[in-house]
C-alpha cells in the first residue's frame, strides 16, 4: 500500500493490546515515514536495570543506571531494532520479566525525564531526515510531541486487549494464559494511567478509534484517511517543504 509521504508527526497512544504497533508500522511504511516505537525504549532501560539487578523501589540507582545505558532504536518500520549498549535486545524486551517490571520503571519522574528528551531528539531528526514519523506511546499526544499534526487514541475492550496480547504471547512463543494475559494487561493499565508524571491518557484534541471490532488493515485505513483529509501527504519531492 503507497499512499504518498507524510509531512509531520503522527501520535498514536492507547493502552496494550490496541493494536497501536502493528498499526504504527503499517501506517509509517504507507506513508513512507519513520516510525518509533517508545515502549521499546522503556522496556530496553527496564531491561538494563534488572540486569544490573536493581532493587525496582531504588529510584535513584534507576535512574542512574537508565542515564548510563546506551540505547539504540530504529526508526525504520521495516526493521525497527533495539539495541542496549551494542547487543539486539529485539526479543528479550518483550519477555515477561520485562513486561512485569516495566510500569513501575517507566512511573519514575526522572527516568521519564531522560527518555522524553530522547524521544523529542530522534523525532526531529527524522522530520528533517524523511519528512515525518508515526510514534506511538502512552504520553505522545500529551507530552512528547503536543504539537503533532495528527493525534489518536487507540482503545479496545479489556477483553478484546487481552486476547490479542495472548495470542502475540503464543506466537511468539512465550508461554502464557488467557487469564494470565488479561491479568498482565489490566494491572499495567493500571500503573500507566495512575501514575503522577504523564499518565496515560487521550489527549483533547485526539481522535479517539475503537479497535475492538476492527482488524489492523481496517484501522490502518481509518488513519490513513484522517491524514488526506488533513492534508498531510505530499509527493516525495515535496519532503521537507
Ligand atoms: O507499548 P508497550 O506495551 O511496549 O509499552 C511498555 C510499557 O512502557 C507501558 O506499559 C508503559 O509502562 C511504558 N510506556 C510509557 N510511555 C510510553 C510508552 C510506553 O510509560 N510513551
Amino acid at each position: 500500500m503507497r499512499a504518498g509521504t507524510l509531512r509531520g508527526v503522527i501520535a498514536l497512544d492507547g493502552p496494550s493490546g490496541t493494536g497501536k504497533s502493528t498499526v504504527a508500522r503499517r501506517l509509517a511504511t504507507a506513508l513512507e515515514a519513520g516510525y518509533l516505537d517508545t515502549g521499546a525504549m522503556y522496556r530496553a532501560v527496564t531491561l538494563a536495570v534488572l540486569r544490573a539487578g536493581i532493587d525496582l523501589a531504588d529510584e535513584a540507582a534507576i535512574t542512574l543506571a537508565v542515564a548510563e545505558s546506551r540505547l539504540g532504536i530504529g526508526t525504520d518500520p521495516a526493521n525497527p531494532g533495539v539495541l542496549l549498549d551494542g547487543e539486539d535486545v529485539a526479543v528479550e524486551i518483550r519477555g515477561p520479566e520485562v513486561t512485569g517490571s516495566v510500569s513501575p520503571v517507566s512511573a519514575i519522574a526522572d527516568v521519564r525525564e531522560l527518555l522524553v528528551a530522547e524521544q523529542r531528539r530522534i523525532i526531529a531528526a527524522t522530520v528533517e531526515e524523511r519528512g515525518g514519523i508515526v510514534v506511538e506511546g502512552r504520553d505522545i499526544g500529551t507530552t512528547v510531541a503536543p504539537d503533532a499534526e495528527i493525534k489518536v487514541y487507540l482503545t479496545a475492550s479489556e477483553q478484546a486487549r487481552a486476547n490479542r496480547r495472548y495470542r502475540q504471547d503464543n506466537s511468539s512463543g512465550r508461554a502464557s494464559s488467557a487469564e494470565a494475559a488479561l491479568a498482565s494487561v489490566t494491572d499495567r493499565d493500571r500503573i500507566d494511567s495512575s501514575r503522577a508524571v504523564s499518565p496515560l491518557r487521550r489527549a483533547e484534541d485526539a481522535v479517539e478509534v475503537d479497535t475492538t471490532e476492527l482488524d489492523a488493515r481496517g484501522v490502518v485505513a481509518i488513519l490513513l484517511s484522517l491524514v488526506d483529509e488533513r492534508g498531510l501527504v505530499g509527493s516525495g519531492t515535496e519532503r521537507g517543504s
